[in-house]
């Protein structure tokens, strides 16, 4: 349930509607929106009538949210969402096209500052790198774990990139917290509730990556838990399905990407390199992705993709990151995005991260 607020509400009004419904037994959400101010109502509404909010002082009208996710719907915020950091120019979700790149894993510092320093003078504005690695066997490369947040740490200082890295469970996540800009929950992850929840309560923002098999509506509901604990900072990443196709590691759901923007106000990136697993089909895929309307790319590169510890085989080479670029400049336009490849600026102070 959505109580859309008259424009001219006070303070108090919007307080005393929000202790009603959490006198209730209800949640309260701000909804805030350039046109409107609103409160969402969560909770188990099964039955439940507006119980008289509607003739409360301030109220406009009441809208029902017809989804299961409501937090996530468009029918609860019309405009779209745009992620933003602290002390930095970069979006997710606006006019501007995001670039999130680097390796698979971080491996060694001389192996991250080298990709690093490759992408961000192409123009990459995120980082990529996992410190912390969900593998199929436990025999393989599990990530450096604590270590491997210093050295992107350092990546932030002397690159100017923002830091993103995939937490695989809540104590990875508070280790995170305190090195990283955005914190990735992967596919293997996405419907593990506790981890949500915890992401809900981060300071950070999440980028929620779709599970292997997972529908559009369980995407959803896994962004809905994040949001219900409070971070409305959640993006969204197509990274394939598995399917019957065995040309392609995954197979990558363009269609997805309207059908998010129609029922979601999130943004929405897509991973070429999970979808395709092969290094000559991330280009192509990059760009039907930009064409499709996505919000950003995920691409992961490599300098030595042969003797990468993960996913070397579907690595871009830097020079072909170059020139992924470069032929995403011509598509965008036609979508009406830009794309910024300025190198970022370099930055010395570290990101503070506020515990509440
Ligand atoms: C990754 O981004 O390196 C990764 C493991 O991705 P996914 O969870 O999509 O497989
Ligand atoms: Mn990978």
């Amino acid at each position: 349930m959505l109580v859309v607020m008259q424009s001219s509400a006070t303070p108090d009004e919007v307080r005393a509607i929000c202790e009603k419904i959490e006198a209730l037994g209800f949640q309260s959400h701000s909804v805030e929106g350039t046109q409107r101010y609103a409160i969402a109502v969560t909770g188990d509404l099964r039955g439940i009538d507006t119980c008289g909010i509607d003739e409360m002082p301030g109220v406009g009208e009441i809208i029902r949210i017809s989804k299961p996710y409501k937090l996530v719907s468009r029918e609860s915020k019309p405009e779209n969402t745009v992620v933003r950091f602290p002390n930095s120019e970069v979006t997710i979700g606006g006019e501007e096209f995001a670039i999130i790149a680097g390796p698979c894993s971080v491996e060694s510092r001389a192996q991250t500052l080298t990709i690093a320093e490759k992408v961000a003078a192409a123009g990459a504005k995120l980082f990529r790198g996992g410190a912390y690695k969900p593998r199929t066997s436990p025999y393989a490369f599990q990530g450096m774990g604590v270590d491997g947040l210093k050295i992107l740490a350092e990546v932030r200082d002397q690159f100017g990139m923002l830091i993103v890295t995939e937490a695989v469970d809540a104590e990875a996540m508070t280790a995170i917290e305190d090195y990283a800009d955005m914190v990735q929950i992967g596919a293997r992850n996405m419907q593990n509730f506790s981890l949500l929840k915890r992401a809900g309560r981060s300071p950070l923002p999440i980028l929620l990556k779709r599970g292997l098999s997972a529908t559009l509506e369980e995407l959803l509901m896994a962004a809905e838990y994040i949001m219900s604990e409070g971070n409305r900072n959640v993006v969204l990443c197509e990274r394939g399905v598995r399917t019957f196709a065995d040309h392609s590691r995954n197979t990558l759901d363009l269609c997805v990407i309207p059908a998010v923007q129609k029922l979601s106000h999130l943004p929405i990136l897509s991973d070429p390199s999970h979808a395709t697993g092969k290094r000559d089909r991330v280009i192509p895929m990059a760009l039907a992705s930009a064409a499709a309307g996505a919000n950003g790319l995920l691409v992961e590169v490599h300098h030595d993709p042969e003797h990468a510890l993960s996913d070397g085989a579907q690595s871009l080479f830097p020079n072909q990151f170059v020139a992924m670029l470069s032929q995403l400049g011509g598509v965008l336009p036609v979508v009406h995005r830009t794309l910024n490849t300025d190198p970022p600026k370099a930055r010395k102070a570290a990101a503070q991260v506020v515990r509440s």
